[in-house]
């Protein structure tokens, strides 16, 4: 099975490549980059914030009427929330396949530290196979090292591994 992964074009660039490389090892999935041409929506100005779930409605609606039914990941530029969270690192739909992560908050600048592609890299890494692993039926997982570990800060990705614990690694085959 393949994974889409849609690029935005607000999203960083150049590092794509390292990504999918990335995934391809820790997912039982071959991932493609795609330059998006799906329009990111969901803006809410009073929050100036992305409505991650209103953008995978429109995912939905997207890949419905392409007729894409591989697993789709969204890369985005955007800080995402949802009502009832002040902010999300991602957000996933295991029944349409659709998932989306936000760089905003994995990108160094945002904590005032010097920009850092590895760190970004790392991260974003981490906070994409845990969205697809939700895609593949996995569900959050107590080891605080594992990919399945629920991330509220930014130290939880840092403290995660690239690495589904044996427990949750049976689901990805
Ligand atoms: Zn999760
Ligand atoms: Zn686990």
């Amino acid at each position: 099975m393949d994974l889409l992964i849609f690029w935005d074009a607000r999203a960083p660039s150049g590092i794509q490549a390292a990504l999918s490389r990335e995934l391809e090892v820790l997912l039982p999935l071959t991932p493609a980059v795609c330059e998006s041409h799906f329009v990111v929506t969901g803006y809410i100005p009073s929050r100036r914030q992305t409505d991650a779930s209103v953008l995978l409605d429109s995912l939905d609606l997207y890949k419905k009427r392409t007729g894409i039914s591989h697993p789709i990941l969204l890369v985005v530029s955007e800080d995402l929330c949802r009502s009832g969270d002040e902010y999300l690192f991602g957000l996933s739909r295991e029944s349409t396949g659709s998932a989306v992560v936000s760089t905003a908050r994995l990108e160094n600048e945002y904590y005032g530290l010097p920009e850092d592609d590895e760190d970004l890299i790392d991260r974003l890494v981490k906070e994409s196979a845990h969205e697809v692993g939700h895609l593949l039926g996995l569900r959050h997982c107590r080891n605080s090292e594992c990919i399945m570990y629920n991330p509220l800060v930014l130290d939880d990705i840092n403290r995660q591994k690239r690495w589904f614990c044996p427990e949750c690694r049976v689901f990805t085959g």
